[in-house]
């Protein structure tokens, strides 16, 4: 057999950029040793739920049409349920994406002339368009939904004072973001997330407050269900579909909150009943009971490029050594060459389209060009190991994900390697 040098010689990484790589790893053991013991715990936690509802192989039926009786839709959301320690979850591939149920999720428990608070700034890119910060046809602004905003103190933390002046008798709903997603601003623990909900409630103990959970699932061994939120939501195309989940978005929470987005989805008087699956059910399930231990492999990569660029001289968020909230890693390459560099070696590693090369692009959104790098199974799935970054100062690089640690690994050691190429980096 060829050793472990060899075939990563094949694969075109250097002798130097192996090197350097091993010797980040050597000091991430107990780092990786305590992403393993949160996989192990939410591993049990899953199982645990699949058993309880006794799941079986006549939930992998498809369903059609209506999709009435749908025994493996209704299993699959009561195995979420369970494992988010939920009363009810909405788990369907008619949610086409995490921003469709973040949607449905507002938009069923928010009627006109209520108003929406976001206590922790700016939500994510494309919810500025459902809630109407940016005007946008069909969004809660045109419903007559008032949205206000208290922007996190400059150290990150929660600004409880104006927090506190922002809610009145017309707030109805509380939408906490737990990812930075692209932001610069710290990402939240499940913790802190329970602090700024007890806040709220205390203030107003019959607000509904929503969690954007995207990219955090799994990352801690509790989830925001676990610390009072009363509505959970997030995409199957992200850490709880696994990798294998091609579509699909998920709402976990109290069950009368949960109907009223049934309600939404398909129709008033329709609600959970309807809905087909189509022979999705499997990979839904299968892809749930990997996800804990693809978002550890995800966990590894990060905290691995962390350390590797950290070590550079790069500036990195998170750094190398603060604990992990959700599975995006940033990298400040501080030149348009390392970003595209670094781009290109993530797209070289990947086992679909490893052989095409991503180039900066105007995308429709983005004030500058962006660079993106994926080769994914399931197209836009960013659990799957992928970066991009716009064309700007200070020319940093979001990546997440990657199926398994192995995975991940040989895309930070190739961005290395064509940084390494171009006389970026020195090893
Ligand atoms: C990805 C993401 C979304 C939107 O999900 P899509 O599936 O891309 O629509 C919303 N919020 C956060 C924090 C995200 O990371």
């Amino acid at each position: 057999m060829d050793s472990l040098d060899q075939i990563y010689t094949s694969l075109k990484i250097s002798p130097e950029v192996l090197a350097f790589g091993g010797q980040v790893e050597a000091k991430l053991s107990e780092r990786f040793a305590e992403i393993d013991r949160i996989a192990e715990y939410n591993q049990m936690k899953v199982i645990g739920a699949m058993q309880k509802n006794r799941l079986s192989d006549i939930h992998f039926a498809a369903s059609t049409g209506y999709g009435y009786n749908d025994l493996g839709r209704e299993t699959l959301e009561a195995v979420y349920a369970d494992t988010f320690h939920a009363e009810a979850a909405l788990v369907r591939p008619q949610l086409t994406c995490g921003t469709h149920a973040l949607t449905v999720a507002l938009a069923a428990n928010l009627r006109p002339g209520d108003e929406l608070l976001s206590p922790v700034g700016k939500p994510y890119d494309t919810l500025e368009g459902v809630i109407g910060i940016r005007p946008s046809r069909g969004s809660l602004a045109e419903y007559g939904v008032a949205y206000r905003q208290v922007d996190l103190l400059p150290d990150g933390t929660f600004d409880y004072e104006k927090i506190k002046e922002a809610i009145n008798e017309k707030t109805k709903m509380v939408t906490i973001q737990r990812s930075k997603g692209y932001q610069t601003r710290p990402t939240f623990s499940v913790k802190q997330i329970g602090e700024l909900i007890a806040f709220v409630k205390g203030i107003r103990p019959d607000l509904i407050v929503m969690v954007d959970n995207c990219y955090g699932e799994f990352v801690e061994t509790i989830e925001p269900t676990d610390v009072g939120a009363d509505l959970c939501v997030g995409s199957l195309i992200k850490n709880p579909g696994g990798g294998l989940a091609p579509i699909g978005g998920y709402i976990v929470g109290r069950k009368d909150l949960i109907e009223e987005c049934a309600y939404r989805l398909t129709a008033p008087g329709l609600g959970m009943e309807v809905g087909a699956t189509l022979g999705l059910n499997q990979s839904f399930f299968q892809g749930f009971f990997l996800a804990p231990t693809v978002t550890a492999g995800a966990l590894k990569g990060a905290v691995f490029a962390a350390n590797c660029y950290e070590t550079l001289g790069f500036g990195v968020v998170p750094n190398g050594s603060e604990s992990r909230h959700d599975i995006i890693q940033s990298v400040v390459l501080g030149s348009p060459e390392g970003v595209i560099a670094f781009c290109e070696g993530i797209q070289a590693a990947a086992p679909v389209d490893s052989f095409v090369t991503p180039e900066p692009w105007a995308m429709p959104g983005y004030h500058s060009d962006v660079i993106m790098a994926a080769g994914a199974f399931v197209q836009g799935s960013s659990i799957e190991l992928s970066a991009d970054a716009p064309i700007e100062p200070p020319y940093a690089v979001y990546f997440q994900g990657g199926l398994t640690w192995y995975h991940a690994k040989l895309g930070i050691l190739m961005s290395l390697q064509k940084l390494f190429e171009k006389n970026l980096i020195r090893l």
